[in-house]
């Protein structure tokens, strides 16, 4: 009863002829009316996507988005912007905004917060790092990463939220969560939302990102709780992104 979904976040990669070459094949072999194909490229990029993606059943966003929606905040954009240019889409918390541009949980949550006011959805990406895996943390802190999201916006909103669990030691790595491991953290985030309201729980859709690619995808994708991907590195490619937008249908 969950659509699957599948999304492809680019990162800081590609060019405006990438983008060309790879929207082509995508609009041509990703069925957007059976699944929801998402993409995210670089922000600058946004506006020849949308032009590109038009009519196509596919939607696109941005990989961050600033909480205000104005103002003096150099470098930023806004949700109204993104919103202006047909975004659907904005991921929020991305393991690569934590660590490296320093999104701690309180800042994640009113990105959620203001782009669950802008009627635009956001992909909330929550993960453990290796480091948190081996001490046996891992369920604290997916599931602390969830509750200052909980805490901020309520159970209702997460019908209107996508959560994608990328453990962090599997991202670009081309070490991929098994279909167990990666199964045993959707089913705890189910269960953690089905504590406050089991409907928003059945209804919330939980992707898993790292390392995904076509040839793992379909076993993945077969858990009970896991509802699509987010992809890095194979979104990069149109083959096997198409491959694993197919193995979502
Ligand atoms: P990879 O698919 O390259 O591991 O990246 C996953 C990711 O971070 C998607 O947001």
């Amino acid at each position: 009863m969950r659509r699957k979904l599948v999304a492809a976040n680019w990162k800081m990669n590609g060019d405006k002829a990438t983008v060309e070459s790879l929207l082509s094949e995508f609009v041509q072999n990703v069925d957007g009316q059976s699944i929801d194909a998402v993409v995210f490229p670089p922000a600058l990029y946004v506006g020849q996507v949308a032009d590109k993606l038009a009519g196509s059943g596919i939607e696109f966003g941005t990989q961050n988005v600033h909480h205000a929606d104005k103002g003096a905040f150099t470098g930023e954009l806004s949700l109204s912007m993104v919103k202006e240019f047909g975004c659907r889409y904005v991921l929020v918390g991305h393991s690569e905004r934590r660590e490296l541009f320093g999104e701690d949980d309180a800042l994640v949550a009113d990105k959620v917060a203001a782009a669950l006011a802008a009627d635009v959805t956001p992909m909330l990406c929550v993960g453990e790092t290796l480091e948190q895996r081996e001490q046996g943390v891992t369920e604290k802190v997916v599931g602390g990463q969830i509750q200052a999201v909980l805490d901020k916006v309520g159970i209702a909103a997460f019908e209107r939220i996508v959560i994608a669990y990328e453990p962090v030691w599997a991202i670009g790595t081309g070490k991929t969560a098994t279909p167990e491991q990666a199964q045993e953290v959707h089913a705890f985030i189910r269960k953690q939302l089905a504590g406050s309201d089991e409907s928003v729980a059945r209804k919330c859709r939980l992707l898993y990102g790292g390392s995904v690619k076509a040839a793992n995808a379909q076993e993945l994708f077969k858990q009970p709780d896991i509802d699509g991907g987010l992809v890095g590195g194979a979104s990069l490619l149109a083959d096997e992104f198409i491959a694993i937008c197919q193995a979502a249908k």
